[in-house]
């Protein structure tokens, strides 16, 4: 497989070259560089003309290149969890979410964590076709559900573009609700999820044996689900996929010491994964420690691609074909 990278310099964020092949016309630089990694059987190759002063806005900070990888022409990213509600977008959402759609990431679901994001979820995912909505109480803000809410939840999810409902699970790791009352909720959002049909949206940090139990217990799941930003062993994700479930890789994956994720991105079929940033959380490198955003997906996708041994063109065509598949886009 043949991927080209580009790289471009800071000045070009600031005032954008006029680039002809790679020769900016303005300031007589050269500034595009091309590194061919080619692999045999390629067919996948991305015509860089036109495309490459597209990054310019969001390559910020220190004098150094980043190298973006490139999508092939007519494939697409789908980031399957990102919360787009959150304040650390309030001052250019709108330029997040160009950059997305200019890198490639067709869609983007934004995630309910309680009620109130998930009626803002809805609200921006009516205001621009790119973007889709999950609905559902988050297991940290799950202290004081009553009737009332899940009447709530209930109407909530009958919105047009609601694709999913979550994120709904156990974290044992930040119990802002207590253990029995986390799993209470859990269990009851999972009964409203499949009652309305929706494929669930699954959060499980350091509770694997407890979320699998409950999910056990529930199963089947015609609607199918996702464990999202999935942190177990090649084992546990076995046990899920037999529930049906897709597994979704963050960008932890890009993370040096990411091992055991690593390990499980290489056993586990592409026909079981899903990409996503959880956005403003855990920027791949070589933005670790920023603030993530969708465009960032790319890199997630392209280091899936190198421990898979494929192209990154075959991770986003199989990753938004799953995400497709999942949540009926
Ligand atoms: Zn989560
Ligand atoms: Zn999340």
């Amino acid at each position: 497989m043949t991927n080209f990278y580009v790289s471009l310099r800071l000045a070009d964020m600031v005032q954008p070259c006029w680039l002809v092949k790679g020769f900016c016309l303005r300031c007589s630089s050269i500034n595009i560089n091309l590194r061919n990694l080619t692999r045999a059987g390629d067919r996948d190759t991305p015509s860089l003309r036109g495309k490459t002063n597209i990054w310019r806005d969001f390559v910020s900070g220190k004098k150094k290149e980043v190298v973006w990888p490139v999508l092939p022409p007519g494939i697409s990213l789908t980031d399957t969890h990102c919360h787009l509600d959150m304040d650390d977008y309030q001052d250019d959402y709108r330029q997040v979410i160009d950059n997305a759609v200019k890198c490639g990431v067709q869609r983007i679901i934004t995630i309910g964590i309680d009620l109130e994001s998930s009626r803002k979820a809805i609200e921006l995912a009516a205001s621009d076709e790119h973007i889709y909505a999950s609905v559902g109480v988050h297991p940290h803000n799950v202290s004081g559900l009553i009737v009332d809410h899940y009447d709530e939840l209930r109407r909530l999810a009958a919105s047009p573009k609601v694709v999913g409902f979550g994120e709904i699970g156990l974290d044992l790791v930040k119990s802002y609700a207590p253990v029995a009352e986390q799993k209470e909720h859990f269990k009851r959002q999972v009964t409203l999820a499949k009652e309305l049909d929706l494929p669930l949206i699954v959060h499980d940090r350091e509770a694997h044996v407890e979320v699998m139990e409950i999910l056990a217990q529930a199963a089947p799941f015609p609607a199918g689900g996702v464990m999202h930003c999935f942190s177990g062993d090649p084992a546990l994700a076995k046990q899920v996929m037999s529930l049906g479930f897709y597994l979704s890789v963050p960008g932890v994956v890009t993370f040096n010491k990411a091992e055991t994720m690593q390990e499980v991105v290489r056993t586990v079929p592409l026909s079981s994964l899903l990409l996503e940033t959880d956005g403003p959380y855990l920027a791949p490198v070589p933005r670790r420690g920023k603030r993530n955003e969708p465009a960032l997906l790319l890199f997630t996708a392209a280091r899936v691609a190198e421990l898979k041994g494929v192209s990154l063109g075959e991770v986003a065509s199989a990753t938004t074909a799953n995400a497709c598949r999942l949540f009926g886009f």
